[in-house]
């Protein structure tokens, strides 16, 4: 497996790598079996798959965990090798950020896409994504890219770009892999050190497969704000009675899958999107009705 970290090399690269297809699975590090099923994901799709690796100081806020988000840089090669990937791009930010992330310029995504849901608690936050992604494609011209629904906001915003900057690249998505309990698997869960601190972070599963389940056993359409609102108090109610770790919640909200809008009522074609603070590790997740 080659390990890559500037533009000359990177285009040493995709010139031995002549005609083939390419897919690019862009990731922060921290890798777990989530990564892994994109990898396995791009693999199929591709003939080289390179996976990048970079912790993008442009979509964390100045209180979040830019700084000890975790970096184990050999855990993660050891893994992205078993995983049978060709190579890994794992530049510095001075790669990624040639002017300086001051200067640097921002590819801005619709304010009614980015301003809501996660973006309502982390401004820029999505034109940081957008942008070290649009990086990413043009650095590396993958035929293919392979995002998590896990990051639902994000891969929604994504195909928006790609679609309105005509950008010659298919998108993938693959669904949240989770532990067998349901907790959705993220680099984030390393921060969950207690058992109580894992135990409360499922409150968000929970909550999820309450709205699923009601669903399906109700006979009429179920107004969708005043049934979250309903699950979310009796399950943070239920959390904070069985543990001492306090869970706050940030948002819980249905949309249409295919517009990403408000749904009124919870049917078929609804995702319900959750963030929460379990203690101080902030966790998203998300299930399709
Ligand atoms: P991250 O390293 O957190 O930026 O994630 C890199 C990619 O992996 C994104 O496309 C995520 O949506 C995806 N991902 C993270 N966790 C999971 C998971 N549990 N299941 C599926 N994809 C995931």
């Amino acid at each position: 497996m080659r390990v890559v970290s500037n533009l000359n090399e990177l285009e040493a690269l995709r010139s031995e790598w002549g005609n083939a297809t390419v897919a690019l699975v862009p990731t922060m590090g921290a890798l777990h079996e989530g990564h892994g099923a994109l990898c396995q994901l791009a693999k199929k799709s591709a003939q080289r798959v390179i996976v990048s690796i970079f912790v993008n100081p442009l979509q964390f806020g100045p209180n979040e965990d830019l700084e000890r988000y975790p970096r184990p840089r050999e855990e993660d090669l050891q893994r992205c090798q078993d995983w049978g990937m060709d190579a890994v791009f794992y530049p510095s930010v001075d790669v990624l950020y040639p002017t300086g992330m001051e200067n640097s310029i921002k590819v801005l995504p619709p304010e009614s896409l980015s301003n809501r849901l996660c973006g309502a608690s982390r401004p820029g936050h999505f034109a940081g994504v957008a942008t070290v992604v649009l990086k990413l494609f043009i650095a590396l011209r993958p035929d293919y890219a392979v995002f998590g629904e896990k990051d639902a906001q994000q891969l929604f915003i994504i195909r928006h770009m790609v679609k309105d900057l005509l950008l010659p690249v298919a998108l993938l998505a693959h669904p949240t892999v989770r532990e067998i309990d349901g907790l959705a698997l993220s680099s984030r869960n390393r921060y969950l050190q207690t058992p109580q601190e894992r135990e409360t972070a499922l409150t968000l599963f929970r909550i999820l497969t309450d709205a699923q389940t009601q669903m399906h056993e109700s006979i009429s359409p179920l107004p969708a704000a005043a049934t979250l609102k309903a699950i979310a108090e009796t399950r943070l109610a239920e959390a904070a009675s069985s543990s001492p770790v306090a869970i706050q919640l940030q948002y819980l909200e249905a949309v249409e899958k295919e517009t990403f809008q408000p749904a009124k009522t919870l049917h078929p074609g609804v995702k319900i999107l959750i963030a929460a603070m379990v203690g101080s590790v902030r966790l998203i997740d998300n299930l399709d009705l």
